[in-house]
């Protein structure tokens, strides 16, 4: 009998974890799935995390010495960064125009608002609290966080990862600067350690139904009640619009415009990473899965792949930046505040620069939507309106992190083809990589 593909397995997972949850809030198991269900899907969590920064070093040290100059370092690098803020930017503007034209905050009930503030208060404040320890000196606060004093402390917290990011790229660029006889053996070191840690990932994704299973059976029977989602089911809708013309849409067309490939090919090559997204929230964890399927699934060189992937999981968020757009006015509509037009392009450029600064982990969209609250004069009302939103979170979080592990692939594949890299691709999966051994 010919083997189920891997998408097929992960989304048969999905889809028994939603009804084994469903069946476990009804029949009131809640204790026992948190007890015994749900860590099974926070260790395939952890090990998809354990392997992000062995990934993000291995692959981009090779894949900048790999380069071998300078020049197409740079040329690959603006134009990585390029299609990147395009994309975020376009994403911003599609959220803003959905959110004015539907205005889901205008009639909403006082007593729902009400009633969601003494729900999430507290949850809120811890989230605001967090962003005020991220918050900065200045202005190029940013730009200081960039360099790590230290790389094993940079390497030992995720939330980390640019710094580990910039430690990469600047070891590959010593790597193509050096003697090539003379750092061969440090260069072939790395190539055997990217093809370790791509391994690992072929047997971590062995479990992966298993593992989604587990976290989508635990999401469903923690979740708040219906009729809270009732409430805030317009803003919900407004975002998920956004996010739907984002991968249904604008990132098909991109791909088969720029690189002529077909809506099918390119679901059929990413959709193992788009069900692993929408299942962790982690466009980090998610990484692994985001980079083999690009390569081998949808023919970007690794040479490409393996730099512009770990930049964009990690500052690349489109559907975070809209997700940010449509709160932040959405919070306006609700406390009754008239934006601006100059206000509304103000959150282009801070839900831009707040979804580069969101680190690729659960919730880590909310936490940065306080610094757009916050440039646009709300201030006052942070507690309550992240409060508000605060119940949707995590189902929207899993739809955003689809949409921007499918941007980076998409940017991926535009970046690939620009340069040349962009081959047909070369088809395995999983359980072939398992039954070579
Ligand atoms: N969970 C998202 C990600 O990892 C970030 C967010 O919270 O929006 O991509």
């Amino acid at each position: 009998m010919k083997k189920l593909a891997l998408h097929w397995k992960i989304i048969i997972g999905m889809v028994a974890g939603v009804l084994f949850g469903l069946l476990g809030a009804e029949l009131e198991w809640k204790t026992f799935i948190v007890d015994w269900i749900k860590p099974f899907g926070v260790i395939f969590l952890s090990s998809l995390k354990l392997i992000a920064i062995p990934l993000i070093l291995a692959s981009l040290i090779k894949g900048v010495s790999d380069l071998k100059d300078m020049s197409k370092l740079s040329k690959m690098g603006g134009r990585t960064v390029g299609i990147y803020l395009m994309t975020t930017v376009l994403a911003v503007v599609l959220g803003l125009l959905a959110v004015n034209l539907i205005q889901p905050g205008a009639n909403i009930d006082p007593d729902v608002v009400a009633k969601l503030q003494v729900a999430y208060g507290g949850d809120a404040n811890a989230k605001i609290e967090m962003a005020s320890n991220q918050k900065t000196g200045g202005p190029l606060q940013a730009l200081i966080d960039l360099v790590p004093q230290n790389i094993f402390n940079a390497a030992a917290d995720n939330g980390n990862m640019l710094q580990v990011i910039f430690f990469a790229i600047f070891f590959g660029i010593g790597l193509i600067l050096a003697p090539e006889e003379k750092v061969k053996p440090v260069k072939d070191f790395f190539d055997g350690f990217n093809e370790v840690v791509l391994k690992m990932i072929d047997l971590i994704m062995l479990y992966a139904p298993i593992g989604v299973f587990a976290l989508l059976a635990s999401i469903i029977v923690e979740a708040p009640s219906a009729d809270i989602f009732q409430a805030l089911g317009k803003y919900a809708v407004t975002l998920l619009l956004v996010l739907g013309i984002m991968t249904f849409a604008v990132y098909p067309t991109l791909v088969s415009v720029f690189t002529g490939r077909s809506y099918g090919s390119f679901f059929k090559g990413i959709a193992p990473a788009q069900l692993l997204a929408f299942s962790t929230s982690s466009s980090a964890a998610t990484l692994p899965v985001t980079m083999e399927r690009t390569e081998e699934h949808l023919g970007v060189d690794s040479e490409v792949a393996s730099f512009v992937l770990p930049i964009g999981a990690t500052v690349n968020m489109d559907g975070t930046s809209a997700y940010q757009a449509v709160a932040a006015v959405f919070i306006a509509q609700v406390f009754g505040m008239e934006l601006t037009l100059m206000q509304q392009i103000g959150i282009i450029a801070t839900a831009t620069l707040a979804s580069i600064g969101s680190a690729a982990v659960p919730s880590a969209g909310i936490v940065m939507l306080v610094i757009v609250l916050e440039q646009l004069g709300l201030g006052q009302q942070m507690a309550a309106g992240i409060a508000l939103v605060f119940a949707v979170d995590r189902p929207l979080d899993m739809c955003r992190t689809v949409v921007n592990v499918t941007g980076d692939a998409t940017v991926a594949m535009l970046v690939a083809k620009s340069v040349d890299k962009l081959h047909e691709p070369e088809v395995r999966n999983w359980d072939d990589h398992y039954k070579e051994e």
